[in-house]
């Protein structure tokens, strides 16, 4: 297959964390990709260098999900870059944790613009670039959290769960146009995300989660693969938290 034939992948939130194991994983099976970042280049770097390490074909492009007028400026990047657009797996995303009664206006407004609001942007400028190649994709990184809710993540669950209703209200047009949509809800992973919390805020999740222990970034990375290819599965979330009930 000639460089121009193989595959694109859009990753936002590549830097660091689960983007940048979705971002390895696709390297090594001849993806060509485009990793975002917001502020933490060095970062984008380094992952750059291993993608490339890995035989990836790799372009960074910094851009703030938040901001209205980058999904556009991003999809336009691409179309100079690449020429075509073939899978988006929208992972950038932030947590935000506090008493809600203690969330000011730009709090709230930061994490539904980042998580939730620069997502439908983000399809939509995407969709018909991707319309045009045939068997495309959408992956968008949701959370337990948007389907269960969590402890002091009131605007984080908010913006989570209204992924998954994005989702189901966007699916069957994007059907019509050849492209997929779904979403991954994973619980604790261990990312610089949860590195910060405390031993207790983890406590219920992991006595409540059949395999006792947090996640790791490369389970999340392989069901983002599998989704890139989801054959009739369709406007689905698929939890992968350990078998968290309660
Ligand atoms: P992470 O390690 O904190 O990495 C977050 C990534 O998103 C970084 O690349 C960051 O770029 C980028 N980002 C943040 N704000 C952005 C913005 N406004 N515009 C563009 N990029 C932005 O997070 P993670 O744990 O890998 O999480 C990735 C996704 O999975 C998130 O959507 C998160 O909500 C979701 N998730 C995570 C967990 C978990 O337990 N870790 C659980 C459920 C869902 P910079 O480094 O440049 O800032």
């Amino acid at each position: 297959m000639s460089r121009g034939d193989r595959p694109v992948v859009l990753i936002t939130g590549a830097s660091r964390g689960i983007g940048a194991a979705v971002a390895e994983l696709l390297a090594r099976e001849g993806y060509r990709l485009a990793l975002t970042y917001r502020s933490d280049e060095g970062a984008a770097r380094t992952v750059a260098r291993n993608v490339q390490d890995a035989g990836g074909d790799v372009e960074i492009l910094q851009a703030d999900m938040a901001e209205p007028e980058e999904a556009a400026r991003l999809i336009d990047l691409i179309g100079t870059k690449f020429g075509r657009l073939d899978h988006l797996v929208a992972n950038a995303g932030i947590a935000d944790d506090g008493a809600f009664l203690t969330f000011d206006e730009d709090r709230i407004q930061r994490t539904l613009a980042t998580n939730l609001s620069g997502n439908i942007r983000l399809v939509c400028a995407a969709m018909p670039v991707m319309e045009q190649g045939g068997g495309s994709s959408i992956v968008l990184m949701s959370s337990l959290g948007g389907i269960y809710g969590g402890d002091g993540q009131v605007p984080y669950c908010a913006s989570k769960g209204g992924l998954i209703g994005m989702m189901q209200m966007m699916s069957p047009t994007l059907a019509e146009r050849g492209i997929s949509i779904n979403a991954v809800a994973p619980g604790y992973i261990e990312t610089d995300m949860t590195s910060n919390l405390s031993v207790e805020r983890i406590r219920p999740f992991l006595k409540f989660s059949a395999s006792g222990r947090m996640g790791h970034v490369e389970e999340i990375a392989r069901v983002v693969r599998y989704l890139l290819h989801p054959g009739y599965i369709n406007s689905t979330t698929i939890r992968c938290d350990g078998g968290f009930g309660r």
